[in-house]
């Protein structure tokens, strides 16, 4: 029987994970919410949709003979993350954390974090009048009262209502580069950019863009985690793994 991993994804380095791992042999199981209509997969088996909850998971966990969980989702995945927990010490089952560090900066004038959406919301109004938004689909409520504002909205997929009465909306999918970051921000006069502290280098271009400009960064801080081994380098998850598989048999 050839036990799988279950990798829970949706990251650039959930995918790197999975080629990593189905190359040296493992059986890979990757995850999906199934959020994007085509989203990038990645190598090995792949299934999407959620679980139904802790539960759910730990009984699929069971069902799949998972041999380990990896959690390689956004830091700002909290749900599908407290299930993992939840659900590989019912299963009795391994779990791995696998999240890239955060941005690493002090507050400062130019800098500020913020612990919310609603938080971002209501400083950005003390900040400037133009906006680039850039924290995804989810949570653009917290900024549909704004009327005293202009956004700019940059996402995968369409943004579903309520929105800000005053925006426009960019579809696109990162990595981007400083010199195209600079240039949205400049033809669209931005004077403030909000962000999650995702981490990476996907979607760490409009930073160093922003600060070139001048343009004031409000970073939402990752929210609270529980206490799991975790690491920050694929490279770390794989050497996690294959202490645990026995790939030659
Ligand atoms: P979430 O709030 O933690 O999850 C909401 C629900 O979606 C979960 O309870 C679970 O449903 C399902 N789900 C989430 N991730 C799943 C996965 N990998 N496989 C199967 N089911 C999953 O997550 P989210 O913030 O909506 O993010 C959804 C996915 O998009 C994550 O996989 C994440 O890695 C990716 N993503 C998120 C962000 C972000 O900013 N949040 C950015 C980029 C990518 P059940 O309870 O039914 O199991």
């Amino acid at each position: 029987m050839d036990y799988p991993l279950l990798l829970l994804g949706g990251t650039a380095e959930a995918r790197t994970l999975a080629a990593e791992l189905t190359d040296r042999g493992v059986r890979v199981i990757s995850s999906l919410a199934g959020r994007v209509d085509r989203p990038r997969l990645p190598a090995g088996e792949v299934r999407i949709g959620g679980f139904g909850g802790a539960e759910g998971l730990a009984a699929w966990l069971r069902e799949q003979r998972v041999r380990a969980v990896v959690d390689a989702t956004h830091p700002f995945a909290e749900r599908i993350s407290a299930a993992a927990v939840a659900a590989s010490r019912q299963a009795g089952v391994e779990l791995l954390r696998l999240e890239r560090p955060g941005w690493d900066r002090t507050d400062s004038e130019q800098w500020r974090w913020v612990s919310s959406l609603d938080e971002a919301a209501q400083l950005a109004g003390q900040l400037g009048e133009r906006v680039f938004l850039t924290t995804g689909r989810q949570g653009l409520a917290a900024f549909a009262d704004n009327r005293e504002q202009w956004f700019l909205i940059r996402c995968v997929e369409q943004p579903d209502p309520p929105l800000p009465e005053r925006c426009s909306i960019v579809l696109s999918r990162g990595p981007y580069t400083v010199e195209g970051e600079r240039e949205l921000m400049r033809e669209y006069g931005i004077e403030v950019l909000i962000t999650k502290d995702s981490g990476g280098s996907m979607t760490a271009a409009k930073l160093e863009a922003a600060q070139q400009l001048g343009v004031t960064v409000l970073a939402v801080r990752r929210p609270h985690r529980a206490d799991v081994p975790t690491v920050t380098e694929v490279s770390d998850a794989v050497a996690w793994v294959l202490t645990r598989w026995d790939t030659t048999a």
